[in-house]
């Protein structure tokens, strides 16, 4: 039993706290192949569940699972979600990751020794091949495959008092987030003073995941930052803390400066998975991954 999915190791990947977690379940269902037909017809059917008004008509088609995006026919490809005229070429792009997700806060347990040796090598791995994903299966479902088009698809709203801009589709399930967290303020004093201490809240930024070739969801406005204002001695981003300590990974929770448990909660509810559960933690970080839910069978709320 292993606590950090290595399978997918990568900004944008999990690394599984829970216990329940194994080292090699990087999809779904769990036990089942990566590679296998049975996971590609999984993430290919979770997507369609995730946004049934723009993914239809899940096929095996041509030796692979395909959907259709927006009227574009995209490949399973390996987790690579790649337009016809790409799957040649498959090899020259890394996998997405479609992770075991758990909601809730994850239970920290102390990398072993053994734990360590893989994550310092996944992590020599990746700092070697950089993660090159292909962009355009989300592109195509956020219609925005350059950085004009992404513009002209965010809208500024208001999140706990700040002005945010967001891709258009998630405002209302951000507003519903934002009113779960307020309701939880009243009951909770460690919800209201982690929002009294919000420093900055960021959405649409064009830009790539560190040290990657990928691009952020931060790219389409389908991620938020919530950045405190008083971090105290806590650690909140991978990046930075590995700026002085070579062993970044290895910080347990409690020393990192985790958004309540009533905040994550809130988000979760409404398809929005937490960036402190990676391997390469980003606790300020919140992404909109429905399809990711739907994977691994979690129940979360639309606005529409
Ligand atoms: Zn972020």
């Amino acid at each position: 039993m292993k606590r950090f999915l290595l399978g997918c190791l990568c900004a944008a990947a999990a690394v599984g706290a829970p216990r329940a977690q194994s080292g090699t379940a990087q999809g779904f269902p769990p036990g089942a192949d990566p590679a296998s037909r049975e996971r590609a017809g999984a993430v290919m059917r979770a997507f369609a569940a995730a946004y049934p008004g723009q993914i239809t008509n899940v096929r095996y088609e041509d030796g692979d699972y395909a959907a259709t995006v927006n009227g574009v026919t995209f490949y399973f490809a390996g987790g690579r979600l790649l337009p016809a005229n790409l799957t040649p070429l498959s090899m020259d792009y890394s996998p997405h990751p479609f992770y075991t997700y758990t909601p809730g806060m994850p239970v920290w347990e102390e990398p072993t020794e053994e734990d360590a040796e893989r994550i310092r090598a996944a992590v020599a791995r990746r700092n070697g091949a950089p993660l090159k994903r292909s962009q355009e299966f989300y592109d195509t479902l956020l219609r925005a495959g350059t950085k004009d088009d992404a513009y002209a698809r965010v809208k500024s709203m208001r999140f706990l008092g700040r002005s945010v801009l967001v891709h258009y589709s998630i405002i209302e399930e951000l507003s519903l987030v934002e009113e779960a967290i307020l309701g939880a303020a009243k009951k909770s004093p460690a919800v209201r003073t982690w929002i009294d201490n919000l420093d900055s809240v960021t959405g649409w930024n064009w830009r790539s995941i560190a040290g990657t070739e990928s691009r952020s969801f931060h790219s389409y406005g389908t991620a938020i930052d919530l950045l405190p204002r008083n971090r105290g001695n806590r650690d909140t981003y991978w990046l930075w803390t590995s700026a002085y300590n070579a062993d970044w990974w290895a910080v347990p929770y409690s020393r990192r400066l985790n958004p309540p448990e009533e905040v994550i909660a809130a988000f979760e509810s409404y398809g929005f998975i937490w960036g402190g559960k990676w391997l390469f933690y980003d606790t300020m970080h919140f992404e909109y991954r429905p399809e990711i839910f739907a994977l691994n069978g979690i129940d979360y709320k639309r606005a529409w």
